[in-house]
C-alpha cells in the first residue's frame, strides 16, 4: 500500500490535508480530502510522516480510517 500524501496549507494545528494534487509548473494545487476548498499547498513534494501528531487535518484522518474510502483511494 502507498503511503498517504500530506500536503500543507498552513502551518498550524490540522492544516495538512490528504487529497488529489494537481502538479502544475509553479505550484501544487491540493483538493483536499475533506471536502474544504482546493489551496496551493506550501510542499512541493507530499509529506509521507508529519512531524506533529496534531498537524493532520482531523477530518482527512477520519476519511482515510474508512474501510470505504481507501477502497475508492485504491482504484
Ligand atoms: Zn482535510
Amino acid at each position: 500500500m502507498r503511503p498517504v500524501e500530506w500536503f500543507v496549507r498552513a502551518v498550524r494545528p490540522g492544516e495538512t490535508h490528504h487529497g488529489r494534487a494537481d502538479y502544475r509548473a509553479e505550484s501544487v494545487v491540493v483538493s483536499p480530502m475533506c471536502g474544504r476548498s482546493r489551496f496551493v499547498a506550501l510542499n512541493r513534494s507530499p509529506i509521507h510522516e508529519c512531524y506533529y501528531d496534531d498537524q493532520r487535518c482531523p477530518d482527512c484522518l477520519r476519511l482515510l480510517a474508512s474501510p470505504a474510502l481507501t477502497l475508492v483511494r485504491a482504484s
